[in-house]
């Protein structure tokens, strides 16, 4: 199985796990770029890299809308 996420595929990834909160503040969709509402769910990535993003981090989030998600759901 393949995917990529804003770019990044699947073998930069050591992990990512995926959540669906609801949202505190106004998002916007890293994939399709609509607004994701406050009260609205949206998913949450948190993945962690194989190598540093930038000096020392691993760490990245990514927030999509659950239109987009469709994308991963057979990768999580
Ligand atoms: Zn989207």
């Amino acid at each position: 199985m393949y995917f990529s996420l804003m770019g990044y595929e699947e073998d930069d990834f050591l992990f990512l796990k995926r959540s669906k909160p609801v949202a505190k503040k106004e998002h916007r969709c890293c994939e399709c770029g609509k607004t994701i509402k406050r009260a609205e769910r949206y998913i949450l990535f948190k993945g962690k890299f194989k190598k540093p993003l930038v000096k020392d981090s691993y760490f990245k989030n990514f927030k999509t809308c659950f239109s987009c998600n469709i994308l991963y759901r057979d990768y999580l």
